[in-house]
């Protein structure tokens, strides 16, 4: 049995209150909070270990180094992924936005001729087609319709289910022989839905296409295997999945990775530069991981994916299903309506809301004002809310550290929302 009030414990941001209240941190879908084994990793790696990677001959260079690949191999293995010197699948990014950009803009690259022959399977050109889902982040539907907009190709997009599920009963129309790309979402940021995406993977194969997940949302919350769900490509962020702000990963086959064209250049991916000829680029994923890297940030990261997988996603998920079931109790409320499925199966415990006739910012201060910290706004994904028919909303996430007496507080104040505006 895990122990989640010790689990609770060891945030300790968790311990203060706010406006006068003990703090309710229902904000983790935007940012989770970190254990003080996160925070401790990244000072005790400036106080003990603090050198650059991948060069120096010096003892601190290579401690640095390193721990640095040790965390890519935990992380790796959070997610199912190789880790193997020179078969690794886990490329260091700045964050989920970094990795879906590199990813659009090295398909660009290879739509432009370069990386040769092997990176002609990502190169787009007028009549092709790149397929996303109107649940998108706009991390994932920007970069992807930039993307069509610089090569010529179509975007296209799955609708959604009336209550915002990515729907996948007519994926033999979207996804046609003409898709190059398919770009969607594990789980909704706004509906909380776990898409089905194991016929959307399939389809896209079987017409010759790339599939690329954003597993934001479902790395911090369900146990994820690349492998067995058989994705190309995969962008998240650390700072959700109890790691440190300013790095994320991205996960690509391994074949994918070494037929993709970098898409930055710089320092540390590169194996010859000359003046008057083309640099010959380093094998992956040092030719994604050009300039300095945050190496206090990765080392953090991956003892986030450590003390994860020591808790067990199994427990993880079946603490987050329960309090999934508290929140949804909100529907019950009047007025107040649940953007996303009612039901609590195929969803994370990230529930937005509208209450009727009261604005999200109105919510969101009427909440902290009792110490509790929810989301409002379009939270980056504005054609979902227009598929709900509004522009913003209120949305309330949980992490391992919530429990059932949080959830409880918010009821309260949310059945109190509507008498007070009147
Ligand atoms: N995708 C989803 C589903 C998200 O929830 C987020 C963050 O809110 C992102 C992408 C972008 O993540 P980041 O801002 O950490 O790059």
């Amino acid at each position: 049995m895990v122990d989640f009030a010790a689990i609770r414990g060891e945030f300790p941001i968790l311990d203060q209150d706010i406006h006068g209240h003990p703090l309710v941190y229902l904000d983790s879908a935007a940012t989770s909070q970190k254990p003080q084994c996160v925070i401790d990793a990244e000072s005790e790696f400036y106080r003990t270990i603090n050198a650059g990677v991948h060069r120096g001959a010096h003892e601190l260079a290579a401690r640095s180094t390193m721990a640095f690949e040790d965390a890519r191999a935990k992380v790796a293995r959070l997610v199912g992924a190789n880790a193997e010197e020179g078969e690794e699948e886990i490329v260091v990014t700045a964050g989920a936005t970094a990795g879906l950009n590199l990813l659009a803009t090295a398909f660009g690259n290879a739509s432009l001729g370069r990386g040769g022959a092997a990176a002609q399977r990502f190169a787009l050109k007028q009549g092709d087609e790149i397929v996303v889902s109107k649940a998108e982040h706009h991390s994932v539907l920007l970069p992807f319709q930039e993307l069509a907009a610089r090569t010529g190709a179509t975007l296209k997009w799955l609708e959604l289910t009336e209550d915002g599920r990515v729907r996948t009963d007519d994926l033999d129309e979207i996804i046609t022989e003409r898709t190059k790309v398919v770009a969607v979402t594990h789980v909704g940021n706004v509906t909380g839905a776990i898409t089905d995406i194991a016929p959307i993977i399939r389809r896209t194969h079987e017409v010759g296409g790339v599939f690329v997940l954003d597993a934001c949302q479902s790395v911090p919350h369900l146990k994820v295997d690349f492998h067995a769900l058989d994705v190309d490509f995969a962008a998240w962020s650390a700072h959700k999945m109890y790691g440190p702000t300013g790095v994320g990963f991205l996960y690509g086959k391994r074949e994918m990775l070494e037929a993709l064209p970098p898409a930055s250049f710089g320092g540390s991916m590169v194996e010859l530069a000359w003046m008057d000829q083309p640099a010959q680029y380093m094998l992956p994923p040092a030719r994604f991981e050009a300039g300095t890297q945050p190496v206090a940030q990765v080392v953090a990261a991956g003892v986030a994916a450590e003390w994860m997988m020591s808790i067990g996603m199994d427990q993880l998920e079946a603490h987050e299903r329960k309090l999934t079931g508290e929140l949804l109790k909100m529907g019950d409320i009047e007025g107040i309506r649940i953007l996303g499925p009612r039901e609590n199966a195929d969803r994370i415990g990230t529930v937005a809301f509208d209450i009727n006739g009261v604005h999200p910012h109105d919510v969101g201060q009427f909440i902290d004002a009792q110490g509790i910290a929810i989301r409002v706004g379009h939270h980056c994904a504005q054609p979902v809310h227009r598929h709900f028919g509004l522009y913003a909303s209120n949305r309330a996430s949980c992490g391992v550290y919530n429990n059932v007496e949080d959830i409880h507080a918010l009821l309260d104040a949310l059945g109190k929302v509507r008498a007070f505006f009147g």
